[in-house]
């Protein structure tokens, strides 16, 4: 199985990096989690075929986590796609997505698509299956707008991934990401403590609960960006691949 991090960056594209989304893939799934403003350019850019992705898992609606579906959507119908596809995340999508879309390209979220266009709740705590990729989510917290905030725990092909999202520490990071075979985790700063966001000094003092076989730090600031030659965790950078 192949996780390609498409874009790592935040909301304010530090360090020139592309909004958030991971594309996961192998003989039998494919997957993208999120899709932030800027993720359609970074998958053309990175050549990753949009017609074979059946799954489009979101952890919030923040736009560099969220806002990429308008594009996605109309890109799907211009090139006449015909599969389908599922977007799954948090209560609400439904309302958020045609908003977003009517916002962004007017009646376009009437548009009758070539292709089936499931939009799927997720709710913290229940598994859900997705063809071969099994997904529970786990609430996190992330501030008052933009939610409900999911962090995912991934199992496919008898691997998993595990993502926080955007969250400030809570427990539930334990049981979302113990013993992952990955584990993408919000460093948004080096050792500041701020509300709504992680940072590596936070998430470095649960790791011996967490114990993830593998940690990839995302969603960082310019203060990480600054040190990434001496962080000792292995950072994620936009089109990085990982194999499990
Ligand atoms: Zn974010
Ligand atoms: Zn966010």
């Amino acid at each position: 199985m192949q996780v390609r991090f498409v874009g790592c960056g935040d909301a304010f594209g530090s360090g020139g990096r592309f909004n958030t989304c991971f594309h996961v893939s192998s003989e039998n799934v494919n997957f993208l989690i999120d899709c932030g403003a800027s993720s359609l350019p970074a998958l053309k850019q990175q050549d990753i075929a949009r017609d074979d992705i059946d799954l489009v898992l979101i952890t919030h609606f923040h736009g560099d986590h969220f806002a990429g579906l308008p594009f996605l959507l109309l890109d799907a119908q211009f090139t006449r796609r015909t599969r389908p596809l599922v977007i799954a995340g948090p209560d609400g999508i439904e309302t958020r997505l045609t908003q977003a879309m009517e916002v962004m390209f007017e009646h376009s979220s009437k548009t009758e698509q070539r292709f089936d266009l499931s939009v799927v709740v997720l709710k913290p705590d229940e598994t859900r299956a997705f063809g071969a990729v099994n997904v529970t989510p786990f609430p996190v917290v992330h501030g008052a707008s933009g939610g409900p905030f999911l962090a995912y725990r991934i199992e496919a092909e008898g691997r998993v991934v595990a993502y926080s999202a955007d969250t400030e520490w809570t427990e539930t990071l334990i049981p979302a990401a113990r013993d992952a075979d990955l584990f993408i985790a919000e460093a948004y700063y080096y050792d500041r403590i701020v509300k709504n966001h992680l940072s590596l000094k936070t998430l470095e003092a649960h790791l011996p609960e967490i114990k993830p076989k593998r940690l990839i730090l995302t969603h960082m600031s310019d203060d990480m960006l600054a040190r990434l030659d001496r962080l000792g965790y292995m950072a994620a950078s936009d089109g990085m691949v990982v194999e499990l």
